[in-house]
């Protein structure tokens, strides 16, 4: 017997034919004679709604009246499953986050777990009953409905199943797991066996959608396995694991791309004491998140060329942030361009192997491709090129690391 911890996401419960498909699988295990705690999305798109009526109502961004608003599409969904449960003849009931309670911090909008009181969940597991647990939403330190960031039940499922210390934590989604690269893309793109917590966290920060990235970095602190898989079939998917489970190490295991990139680049800054401090200090103070950044010594001891990148959306308000710094930093001339792509080559292999990035430059050299910008860290290495090469880039590298499907 086994204790396992269920995550469906929005399209998986988008209507009652799929929410009977959900109870469906959930019987199934039932029948094996497992234990089953599910934790649910609200149906696919609700939340976007929810969001643009706050947003009409003129309510102000992460407040508790936004997170009331919020909260409530995963209510709907959890009392349906429950219903659907009961109807088949399995005992169920729904589990609001404050009545369990999830107690979390008060940030509103996007609030961290701090401490789940599991009694509740066990005592309906242990008679055999299925807890269906709103996802996303917590209780705050004031007594009132926080929710976690969108695609937050991610995290509600790890935390619960962290929490209920369950065997498995099977993460349900529309795709049947984690691929090499974005198959929409790169049509012989591999689906992973298993990857890596480390991996995953890349993969998820730069843009692969499968799981919130809180979520993923709560696995990997509480060793919590994870299985990725689709709700429209049986097959396995992909599981996230520590590294030691995985034998055959892949030198690299994923190439990620991220569009959201913009570059600046101050052209002859003054090359001395205190400039990058200039620039980045009040880009951090207006909340703007500097990625990559590269800055060559000055061949005459007075200027430098300096480039940097943010997000798109917040290309406008850095330029102006910087300009509005003109006079300290004395620069040239400042050149800002969005058309650029952020790819990136994963895999905790590189550790321990030479050439990866070697590699990754001479493929790209074949295809006439212009690196602008380089950085690294142990377990990846990033470029940035321009935008219009997105396709052909992920494809060669794809090939180049050998990651084709046969
Ligand atoms: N419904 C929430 C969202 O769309 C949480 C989730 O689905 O994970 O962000
Ligand atoms: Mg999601």
């Amino acid at each position: 017997m086994a204790r396992i911890v269920q995550k469906f996401g929005g399209t998986s419960v988008a209507d009652i034919a799929r929410i009977k498909a959900v109870a469906a699988t959930v019987k199934r295990e039932l029948d094996e004679g497992h234990q089953v705690c599910v934790v649910l999305s609200a149906m696919a798109g609700v939340t976007d709604q929810l969001v643009g009526y706050a947003a009409d109502a003129g309510g102000a961004h992460y407040s508790p009246e936004y997170d009331t608003v919020l909260a409530t599409g995963e209510q709907v969904t959890a009392g349906l499953l429950a219903l659907s449960l009961q109807e088949m003849g399995v005992e169920s009931r729904s589990w609001l986050g404050w009545q369990i309670p999830i107690h979390t911090d008060g940030v509103h909008g996007r609030a961290r777990i701090e401490k789940i009181e599991i009694e509740g969940l066990e005592q309906t597991i242990n008679e055999g009953g299925v807890p269906v647990i709103a996802g996303f939403q917590g209780l705050g330190p004031d007594g009132r409905v926080t929710t976690l960031g969108r695609g937050g039940t991610d995290t509600t499922a790890v935390a619960v199943a962290s929490a209920l210390g369950a065997d498995r934590c099977d993460i349900y989604t529309d795709v049947e797991g984690v691929y090499t690269t974005d198959p929409r893309i790169v049509a012989n793109a591999r689906k992973l066996e298993k990857i890596t917590y480390e991996e995953m966290l890349e993969m998820a920060s730069l843009g692969a959608k499968v799981l919130q990235t809180r979520a993923v970095e709560m696995a990997m602190k509480t060793r919590q396995r994870l299985h990725v898989r689709s709700s429209y079939s049986d097959v396995p998917g992909t599981l996230v694991v520590d590294e030691d489970e995985i034998v055959e190490q892949e030198l690299v295991s994923g190439i990620a791309y991220s569009r959201d990139e913009a570059k600046i680049t101050l052209v002859q800054v003054a090359d001395k004491p205190g400039i990058a401090a200039a620039i980045f200090g009040p880009l951090t103070d207006a909340s703007i998140n500097v990625d990559m950044i590269v800055q060559n010594v000055s061949a005459d001891g007075q200027a430098t060329d300096l480039t940097f990148t943010v997000a798109k959306a917040d290309l406008d308000r850095a330029v102006e942030t910087v300009e509005a710094k003109k006079d300290v930093l004395e620069y040239a001339d400042l050149l800002s361009d969005s058309n650029v792509v952020k790819i990136s080559v994963i895999g905790v292999g590189m550790r321990s192997h030479a050439g990866v990035a070697q590699r990754m430059f001479e493929t790209l050299a074949e295809k006439g491709i212009n690196i602008q910008v380089i950085s690294t860290s142990e377990i990846k290495v990033s470029v940035l090129i321009a935008e219009e090469y997105t396709e052909l880039a992920l494809r060669a590298l794809h090939t180049a690391y050998g990651l084709d499907a046969e």
